[in-house]
């Protein structure tokens, strides 16, 4: 984390701890506490929405999921309100992960569809059972009482609720901020770079649609408490679209973006409701349309939030450099030179009536760079697809090191230490290259999601720290490390690909293409950093188009045409073979 964002937080957190000895009228400290309670269900959202691309209508029957528990319990069983919370969290986290098991393999508009659906299930579920009052709910609660003290429902109420918050927020960021947290920050844009760096993204999917379903639990539960009832009303779909809306205002792209969007719906809400008649002279829910206007407005001109007007007065965050004693992680033993690391048998692709690959083999032998080279469209990028099971085969086999590795996921052959970069660059592009590259270290650390969480992993984290800017020294980007990625120039990007795939601290590496878009200079550094691997045990496979440095550093080439096998040998000898003149270097030159 930032110092910048540390700093922001014990200021947020002093902020909250001096409010309530204000002399605030009630009406605002009720404001405030309904803010309160919807931000903890909206920072789930961002975490869903913002962070990793899956978008829910349905959160507030899980706010629903929690608000029931405590107060059935609490009615029925006579349970204080710190076991209903720990009983409605159980309920909803284990609902979650059903839910997102079923559900989060579907993509696209299937996936908000099926939210509305399970939504609107919840809500019926909530209004129809005679246990829990149907439409008319459950009444009678008492306030909330914690460790003996009355928290009631004014000033108690909100530094209760905001440090609880407040809480949440930091554990989101420190999750944010951490092995798992770079991973989840890859389900939105870069799930096939995350796979192929070892990271089993549905698990994580499943994870973060599980601990959002834990914040709305939590809001629920402190609602239940506040209005000492719950009824479905404040459940259904209308108000998982609120919470959505909230997200979305605020800033889907940054936990601020919650608070500030409860903060803005709210007070809006509330002033709408009560200007909007007089203004109009008839009364109705017109703040609908107004927030349905708002709403197109903010996606077509603010599509981050409101809260990226804010960002301007945060300072730059540059993370605090302190692995300097850090332990280096374990390293991976490699083949002896010469021996088979990779085989590849007769391997084919169809895409449709295109063969794209056509029965294509070849080995690769330890401590050996081979080229493959052909025409554009040859089927280079789709063999690197099929032996790093980024595509499934249509038909063929794959051994790594001796092991069948055909049929596998992506993720467990780059955990073996076959590891690839991507023709077109696939990175996270608001992460910085640090963060990047550190993604390549992924299946190198062990720590999980609570532990980032309760900040147990922060030897781990910083040996992945130092192992990315090894890395990232290492093909010369030193200069770059802390800047977004998006802000690389082409060249620079592939140099953080290659990066990445050194810190998995690969056996086998494959680079399709790397020196695209490098000038001279750069290629033979690249050249540099291709021999010095070399030279410590890693093999391999390089797709490239520059002849010079094809014919510089690999041992051995292998040439396909149009998806079939051409021939094979030593530079010399390729350079040399009619038949790669005719195919290959005749259409170049
Ligand atoms: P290269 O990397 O050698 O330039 P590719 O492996 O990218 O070639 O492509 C080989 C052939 O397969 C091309 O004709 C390409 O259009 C086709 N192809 C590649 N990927 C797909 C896909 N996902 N769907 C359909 N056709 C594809
Ligand atoms: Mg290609």
């Amino acid at each position: 984390m930032s110092r910048s964002t540390v700093r922001t937080l014990w200021a947020v957190l002093a902020l909250i701890l001096i409010l309530p000895w204000l002399p605030l009228p009630a009406f605002w400290l009720a404001q405030l506490n309904y803010i309160g309670l919807f931000a903890m269900t909206s920072l789930g959202l961002v975490l869903l929405t913002g962070v990793a691309g899956l978008t829910s209508f349905g959160q507030a029957a899980f706010v629903g999921m929690g608000a029931y528990t405590a107060a059935w319990c609490a009615l029925n069983l006579g349970w204080p309100p710190l076991s209903t919370l720990a009983l409605g969290l159980v309920i909803t986290a284990a609902s979650a992960w059903v839910i997102g098991r079923v559900t989060l393999r579907l993509s696209g508009h299937y996936l908000p569809l099926a939210t509305i659906a399970w939504g609107l299930s919840l809500y019926y579920l909530m209004g129809n059972l005679e246990a829990l009052g149907k439409y008319d709910g459950l009444n009678g609660l008492k306030g909330l009482e914690l460790l003996g003290f009355e928290v009631g429902q004014g000033r108690g109420f909100f530094a209760v609720s905001w440090v609880m918050l407040w809480l949440c927020t930091v554990a989101l960021m420190c999750l944010l901020d951490s092995r798992p947290g770079r991973a989840i920050r890859a389900l939105k844009d870069g799930r096939q770079m995350a796979e192929a760096m070892g990271v089993d993204t549905f698990r994580y999917k499943v994870t973060i649609f599980v601990l959002a379903a834990m914040l709305a639990g939590i809001s629920g539960w402190l609602l239940a408490f506040y209005q000492r009832a719950v009824n479905p009303s404040a459940f259904g779909l209308k108000m998982g679209i609120e919470y959505l809306f909230m997200a979305v205002v605020g800033g889907v792209n940054q936990l601020w973006g919650a608070w500030l969007g409860a903060f803005v719906v709210r007070i809006l809400d509330d002033q709408l409701q009560e200007w909007l008649p007089r203004l109009i002279g008839a009364s109705g829910s017109f703040e609908v349309i107004v927030f349905g206007v708002l709403l197109v407005l903010i996606l077509k001109y603010r599509p981050e939030g409101l809260w990226s007007w804010l960002k301007q007065w945060q300072g730059p965050s540059v993370r605090v450099r302190d692995w300097d004693d850090a332990l280096p992680l374990p390293h991976r033993d490699k083949a002896a030179a010469g021996e088979c690391v990779l085989d590849v048998r007769a391997i084919r692709k169809t895409f449709g009536g295109l063969v794209a690959v056509n029965n294509i083999s070849f080995q690769i032998h330890a401590g050996q760079i081979v080229g493959l080279i052909g025409p554009n469209g040859a089927g280079k990028s789709t063999t690197f697809n099929l032996i790093t099971g980024t595509l499934p085969l249509t038909s063929g086999e794959v051994y790594f090191n001796g092991q069948a590795i055909h049929g596998q996921h992506a993720r467990d052959i780059a955990r073996q230490g076959l590891v690839r970069t991507f023709q077109h660059v696939k990175m996270i592009p608001d992460m910085s290259v640090l963060d990047n590259v550190a993604i390549g270290a992924h299946s190198r650390g062990q720590s999980g999601v609570l532990g980032a969480i309760f900040r147990r992993n922060r030897n781990e984290e910083r040996s992945l720290m130092a192992e990315a800017e090894r890395q990232i020294l290492r093909v010369g980007m030193g200069e770059w490390m802390h800047e977004p990625a998006a802000n690389l120039p082409m060249g620079q990007q592939r140099l953080m690909e290659i990066a990445r795939a050194l810190s998995a601290d690969p056996a086998l590496l494959l680079l399709d293409e790397p020196a695209a878009g490098l000038r001279h200079q750069e290629k033979r550094e690249l050249a540099r950093v291709l021999r010095q691997l070399q030279s410590e045990g890693v093999s391999i496979l390089l797709v490239e188009h520059d002849m010079d440095l094809v014919m510089d550093v690999c041992d051995h080439i292998v040439v396909m045409e149009f998806g079939t096998y051409l021939t094979e040998g030593t530079p010399s000898q390729v350079q040399q073979d009619p038949k790669v003149r005719a195919a290959y270097l005749g259409t170049e030159h």
